[in-house]
């Protein structure tokens, strides 16, 4: 979404209006340019393979997001990085689940929700934040009706930042998740 969004901003037009300009001085976030998304992709599939006998199935809850961050989850499921092929997949039932991917601040309203669907999933389980809000509650993080990101509900393995994250930042958070920190400096060591 940024990709699409980062050019008409920069230049202060969007859609034909003026929009937002970016004040003087203040420097553009550079982010390390994400390793390509099939050497990520064949390190996610070895462990997988190696963790989960070859097939790593995630219950995707939505706690009162925007659903921007589903769109980015969607787009990892889309043909052009189509995360099945390396053995992740979402499932519709907790109980067939090896882990939650949270989006969202965790709405009041939906806590009750979202522990019942964590208590339905078999343990051990991953506990996956994706996105500003899930993090830390984001932008309405101060809001009455909202908790701090899901780590107040539930136990937090791996937290994904970004409003909402890339796809390729999912993707490598997923690789953390599963123990593999240490791929990118192999990477770069070869
Ligand atoms: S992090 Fe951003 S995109 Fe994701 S739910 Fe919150 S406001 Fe929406």
């Amino acid at each position: 979404m940024w990709d699409l969004l980062q050019g008409p901003l920069q230049r202060g037009v969007l859609a034909g209006r003026a929009a937002l300009s970016i004040p003087t001085g203040m420097a553009v976030a550079a982010s390390e340019p994400p390793l390509p998304p099939e050497v990520m992709g064949e390190a996610l599939r070895s462990e997988v393979r190696r963790l989960f006998r070859g097939s790593l199935q995630l219950r995707q809850l939505s706690a009162g997001s925007c659903n921007g961050c589903e769109s980015e989850l969607q787009a990892l499921f889309a043909p052009f990085h189509d995360l099945q092929r390396y053995g992740i997949d979402i499932v519709a039932s907790p109980r067939h689940a090896d882990g939650l991917l949270v989006t969202g601040p965790v709405s009041r309203q939906l806590e009750e929700a979202v522990r019942m669907t964590d208590e339905a999933v078999p343990r051990p389980r991953l506990v996956i934040a994706v996105g500003d809000c899930a993090c830390d509650g984001g932008f309405c993080r101060d809001s009455f009706a909202v908790h701090r990101g899901v780590a107040e509900v539930l136990p937090v393995d791996v937290r994904i930042p970004g409003c909402p994250p890339r796809p390729p930042e999912i993707l490598e958070a997923l690789l953390m998740a599963l123990g593999r920190l240490a791929v990118r400096a192999g990477v770069a060591r070869a």
